[in-house]
């Protein structure tokens, strides 16, 4: 234990450690060992070189230090494994009918930089950081212990790695993939492909929200942005006429298989929601349920401003679309548009549409995505109930 390099932190470095702040920025290191290699663990001091806490390191990345413990242990095997086991355990006590879910949501499970999604058998990893990158084999070794899965993907291939100096990475690290692998939400049964699909698979995070969602569907349903049709599935099977729209062919094809999988009838449109939104506005269209799930149109701070314009423009048309008493579900992941801001276009939305509009939820990602008090990043998805008269 004694052996492992040293970084010698800031005051500010130690206040926000001292605050269960897990990232330490590169201006708040004062000091590294000279032979501290990027992907290693560390040892965390403060100026008189008392103990902080251990933590990872990255030589290329703003974000310098991951904490990993504000205790003295040893960062080793057995250390790992508890902590996967423990984020094992939260997802057991949460979702004890279902073993879809995702079991590591990286620093909110303590394990920085470690994605880890489960599809039943199949799981599929991301790896975010240099040490995660650096300790794959031992995070595959410690998953197959615990869970045995007949297969698992990796899903690195995501742009956020550049920050860290590595490349994007895809493939298959243990088994053969099924494709399409199912796995099951409520009543539905949803198809898709862990290694061609988009992000580790599906939208996890989304999960309890189409639940929620098919608990309000009724009449006539819009599904924007569906991917592999997550809400339109649920509000179909809650008795709702419903349309998806979804611009990625591929994920088209996938939204068709699953409702003929489920028995179910969908309208599948492969458009752009934003045109398809105003169209349907100009042919005197009118819903009963719309749902709206965007990819990030916010990935950067400077894309604060368009972002906005991008969510307003979309609550606006499908406000202006709804029948009185009409529910909207909408739902933003852009990390740099939070919650204030969110209600904030929406209001713009609702006052340019001319309609009055209740919040009925406040919801967010799924609790398999736990949100860390001393970590804002992890509070990122936002969706809203609104009913609107
Ligand atoms: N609602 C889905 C997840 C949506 S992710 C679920 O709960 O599972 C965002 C989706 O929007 C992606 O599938 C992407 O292909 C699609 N997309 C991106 N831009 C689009 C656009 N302009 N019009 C329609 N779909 C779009």
């Amino acid at each position: 234990m004694a052996t492992d390099p040293t970084a010698v932190v800031s005051r500010r470095g130690q206040e926000r450690i001292e605050r269960g702040q897990p990232w330490i920025y590169k201006s708040d290191v004062a000091q590294l060992s000279p032979d501290l290699r990027g992907g290693g663990v560390v040892k965390v001091v403060d100026g008189r070189g008392w103990f902080l806490a251990r933590a990872f390191y990255s030589d290329q990345s703003q974000i310098s230090l991951r904490v990993l413990s504000r205790q003295e242990v040893e960062v080793d095997r057995g250390f790992f494994k508890s902590r996967l086991e423990s984020a094992l355990a939260l997802r057991k006590l949460l979702f004890p009918e279902t073993s879809a879910y995702r079991l590591v949501h990286g620093e909110a499970d303590g394990i920085p930089g470690l994605v880890v999604d489960r599809y039943g058998s199949h799981l599929t990893v991301q790896l975010l950081t240099q040490s995660a990158e650096a300790n794959r084999e031992l995070f595959v070794e410690l998953l197959q212990e615990l869970l045995a899965p007949a297969c698992i993907v990796e899903r690195s291939d995501v742009k956020v790695r550049a920050h860290e100096g590595l490349p994007p990475v895809k493939g298959v690290l243990r088994g053969t993939p099924r494709a399409p692998l199912t796995y099951r939400e409520g009543e539905v049964e949803i198809g898709l492909d862990l290694l061609e699909g988009q992000k580790t698979g599906g939208f996890l995070d989304q999960r309890e929200n189409h639940l929620a969602a098919g608990r309000y569907a009724r009449g006539r349903c819009l599904d924007c942005f569906s991917y592999v049709g997550g809400f339109a599935l649920q509000m179909a099977r809650a008795g709702g006429e419903v349309t998806a729209v979804e611009i990625s062919e591929p994920a088209c094809a996938q939204i068709r298989a699953n409702a003929e999988h489920n028995a179910l009838k969908l309208n599948v449109v492969a458009a752009n929601a934003f045109d398809l939104l105003r169209d349907q506005l100009d042919a005197g269209e009118r819903y009963d349920t719309i749902v709206l799930d965007p990819p990030a149109f916010a990935k950067s701070k400077d894309a604060i401003d368009a972002a906005i314009r991008g969510y307003k423009e979309i609550n606006l048309r499908a406000m202006q679309l709804l029948n009185p008493g009409g529910v909207l579900i909408t739902a933003s992941c852009s990390y740099h548009v939070d919650e204030a801001a969110f209600e904030a276009l929406l209001a713009d939305a609702a006052a340019d549409a001319r309609r009055e509009v209740q919040i009925l939820e406040r919801r967010g990602a799924g609790r398999d995505h736990p949100v860390l008090l001393g970590l804002r990043e992890t509070r990122y998805l936002k969706c809203h109930v609104l009913r609107v008269l």
